[in-house]
């Protein structure tokens, strides 16, 4: 009905009136529905209180009592009778209405007398039921007491015994619950089952239905209200800031938990940066850092977790601390003499032991000045230790003496040291290498390092700088003696009386002694059976050895030495701890290697939407080529995963499964042989057992110095991985004219070759309206009654394809052919 009729025909625009109504729901949903209403009432022209109703009808209704302009006699009457006829049907509706309403109430009522009686029916079966059971409950149990009385007289002692489990012990405590219960079931059946009786009851026929849905609607957005308030509270309420400890891996929910959200929130919003995850995967603690910022939380990283806590350190007290000595590790561009130097200064002070002074290589060695200051040397040059130690929170060195070679000059990796000397807040000291070479010149090397805001004390700087040689050990002294100075100025210290954590320096498996590795003790005293904690391992001192190969009771602070009765090999870098108790070593240690397992799954696992999709992918035919990276320092480590990450296309993907800094060790051995990945290390070698493990094993090891050799070799490596592009060729084109039907051979279609060749051994696409409806080949290709292998442009032919016979005249077949071509990276 539109609207121009509406206005020509009164009566039924008041009648029925059809109109859109906008529903709304909860949540902000809306429906629209169309309402026919009738309200007849309204067109009663009422003299002076003529109301226009709902507000739509009003302008048409309005017109039965005033006679509207431009309306003649015939119609006015004709609306008038319609007036008319509306009322009688009113007051006939309205009768109707009034017998239904009578009749439901008595209905209503009926129904509610019904109920009530099938209640009192039910309760009173019921309470008969029961009382007929408590009767014979007491019967049974007096028959029993009885019996149990004869029995205790016949057999007094076995009596005694049985009594505890005989019925009459158990009765008197059974007896109130089944009171209790009795009282409960009468009172749910009488009061309360009654009142929900009448309740649904009323609710279903008191036409209380539209009652009902308001007041559960309005329930609802009480609730909405409520939810709201607590929800949305950051206005009203004041957002709890609370610091979430977040360990290396952590899983989802206990996130939210430690933030106290929501979990659905926390998922939400690592949806909204891309990470599918649900509340029971582990997300790493980068990821993790993010959302807790999000959620306007503090971060405090804690690199393990409760189990932890009992190697919490405890603030020394200022009295108990003592005088100990520094840990030097000597940094410098390769060549420029620093093996050389720290075998010159170990040859010529190595505090000779008993044995004979036969030093032996355990990663670190003690030397005595000559004014008798000690001084630890950590015997692995090279900012591979020094970061590696740093990357896992143990900062060993003291003081970092630079080694630059005075007939060379400022080099990378010179400089490389200055900047982790510099990020270590270690003080330096510059060794100016090679002084007896004719070429030496120490003042270049001097004025060199002005640029990298070293500015030695020769220049007025306050870096020492000493000219030496490892080759005649011209300055050796001097450059302990400076050593001791610095150290002085640091006043080192450290509680000896106290349980002993240290670092890893080395580890090994040795052959014959198991695990072995070298800790540098750094605060209070390893003894022998002290048990401990170190990484993912755990053990109890068995022997302990010093750097002169001497077996030893026990080693104070800056002592190096060898510990041996772990349990595993460490890792160099690793933080050793005392605990008290095995259990307590074995649980941290445990809970160790699951996080770092976990965080090692978290790194490797499809967690963002973008390799989510890549591996979906990569199911059907993306190849990936796993490789470990190990380098010297957290930057050279960082810079291969990124170029690593360049390599590929959507078809070859390199996946570094785990880099990190310092050497090759057995646990990346085991790792790469799980993943069939090759081993690089970037200036960076694999420790003995690391490489007889790898021998064992056939994982591949391969080292580098130079980043761009090793990308070059990892792009082969991807490129041989690729599959063979196929390019496609469009050899043809052919029009169907005709198709006839063959025994034999099924559909054959009789085409022109409108473009190209059409071939026999081609493939071939079937168009229609140029949708590309089959692809496949040839089973025939014909010119008269001959096969032939091609045919020409311009020309008929017979064609039939293998397996399809779905063509019609004016399908167009597409001839192609495809070519293999080698590929690779670039
Ligand atoms: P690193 O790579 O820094 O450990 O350097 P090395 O200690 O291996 O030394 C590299 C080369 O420089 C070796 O051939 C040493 O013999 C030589 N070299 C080291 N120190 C001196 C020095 O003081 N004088 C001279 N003439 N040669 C040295």
């Amino acid at each position: 009905m539109s609207d121009n009729d509406g206005k020509k025909t009164l009566g039924l625009r008041g009648g029925a009136r059809p109109g859109n109504v906008k529903q709304s729901f909860s949540h902000g949903r809306t429906k629209n529905v169309v309402v026919e209403t009738k309200r007849k009432r309204v067109v009663v022209p009422k003299p002076g209180g003529a109301k226009s109703g709902s507000g739509g009808a009003g302008g048409g209704v309005g017109g039965a009592g005033k006679r509207p302009a431009g309306i003649t006699d015939a119609e006015m009457e004709r609306r008038l009778k319609a007036v008319q006829a509306a009322k009688a049907r009113e007051a006939e509706e309205a009768a109707n209405r009034k017998a239904e309403e009578e009749a439901r109430a008595e209905e209503r009522e009926r129904r509610r007398a019904e109920m009530e009686a099938k209640e009192r029916e039910q309760r009173e079966a019921e309470e008969k039921a029961k009382a007929k059971a408590e009767e014979e409950e007491r019967k049974r149990r007096a028959a029993e007491d009885k019996a149990k009385a004869a029995a205790a007289k016949a057999a007094a002692p076995a009596a005694e015994a049985d009594q505890p489990r005989g019925g009459a012990k158990q009765a008197p405590a059974k007896k109130p619950d089944r009171e209790q219960d009795r009282q409960n079931r009468g009172k749910g059946g009488r009061d309360g089952g009654r009142r929900s009786g009448k309740l649904t009851v009323n609710q279903a026929l008191t036409g209380g239905e539209g009652g009902r849905q308001r007041s559960m609607a309005a329930m609802k957005r009480k609730q909405e209200r409520a939810r709201q308030k607590a929800m949305g509270g950051p206005v009203e309420r004041e957002k709890v800031v609370r610091e979430v400890k977040l360990p290396e891996a952590i899983v989802v929910s206990e996130l939210a938990n430690r933030m106290a959200e929501r979990v659905a929130d926390v998922v939400k919003s690592l949806m909204q940066m891309g990470m599918m995850v649900t509340q029971n995967q582990t997300i790493d603690a980068d990821t993790a850092e993010l959302i807790i910022e999000e959620f306007g939380h503090k971060v405090t990283r804690v690199s393990d977790s409760d189990v932890e806590d009992v190697i919490k350190e405890v603030e020394d007290k200022e009295e108990d601390l003592q005088p100990r000595p520094p840990v030097i590790t000597i940094m410098g561009h390769v060549d420029h003499g620093k093996t050389s130097l720290l075998d010159a200064i170990r040859d010529a002070k190595v505090v000779a032991g008993e044995a004979g002074g036969i030093t032996q290589h355990i990663g670190a060695y003690q030397v005595e000045t000559d004014s008798g200051a000690v001084l630890s040397f950590l015997d692995t040059p090279g900012h591979a230790a020094f970061t590696s130690m740093r990357s896992r929170g143990a900062q060993v060195t003291d003081i970092v003496v630079l080694v630059v070679a005075a007939d060379d000059a400022v080099m990378p990796q010179t400089i490389e040291a200055i900047a982790h000397a510099k990020a270590a807040e270690v003080p330096m000291i510059v060794a100016i290498n090679k002084c007896d070479k004719p070429a030496a010149n120490p003042d270049k090397v001097r004025t060199d390092l002005l640029q990298h805001e070293v500015i030695v004390e020769k220049l007025s700087g306050d870096v020492q700088d000493i000219e030496v040689s490892a080759i005649t050990g011209k300055g050796l002294d001097e450059l302990l003696e400076a050593i001791a100075l610095q150290a002085e100025i640091l006043e080192l210290k450290a509680n000896p009386d106290r349980a002993a954590h240290g670092a890893v320096i080395e580890a090994q498996l040795d052959v014959g002694r198991g695990p072995v590795a070298t800790v540098l003790v750094q605060n209070g005293t390893l003894k022998q059976g002290d048990i401990f904690v170190v990484g993912e391992q755990w053990g109890k001192v068995r022997a302990l050895i010093s750097d002169t190969g001497e077996r030893v009771e026990e080693a104070g602070p800056s002592v190096p030495v060898e510990v041996l009765g772990l349990n595993g090999t460490p890792e160099a870098g690793d933080v050793l701890n005392v605990v008290s108790t095995e259990a307590q070593a074995r649980e941290i240690a445990e809970y160790r290697e699951q996080a770092a397992k976990d965080k090692r799954a978290a790194a490797g696992a499809a967690t963002t939407l973008d390799q989510l999709l890549a591996k979906a992918k990569e199911d059907e035919n993306v190849a990936e080529l796993p490789i470990l990276v190990k380098a010297d320092v957290q930057g050279s480590a960082e810079a291969i995963v990124q170029a690593m990450e360049k390599i590929g296309n959507e078809e070859v993907r390199v996946r570094v499964l785990h880099y990190g800094v310092g050497a090759i060790t057995e646990t990346d051995v085991g790792l790469a042989e799980a993943s069939n990945a090759p081993i690089l290390g970037f200036n960076v070698r694999a420790n003995a057992s690391a490489r007889n493990s790898a021998n064992q094993k056939g994982v591949e090891i391969r080292y580098y110095s130079v980043i761009y050799d090793l990308v070059d070799d990892v792009k082969a490596a991807a490129s041989g991985l690729l599959s063979a592009e196929v390019r496609e060729n469009f050899i043809g084109y052919a029009e169907i004219k005709e198709v006839f039907k063959v025994s034999n051979v099924g559909k054959v279609a009789g085409c022109l070759v409108t473009e190209g060749v059409a071939r026999r051994s081609a493939g071939v696409r079937l168009l229609r309206d140029d949708v590309v409806i089959h692809e496949g080949t040839l089973k025939t290709l014909k010119r008269f009654k001959d096969e032939v292998s091609e045919v020409q442009s311009g020309q008929e032919c017979g064609m039939a394809f293998e397996n399809y016979d779905d063509i019609r005249p004016g399908d167009v077949i597409e001839i192609f052919e495809r070519t293999e071509v080698e590929r690779k990276l670039d």
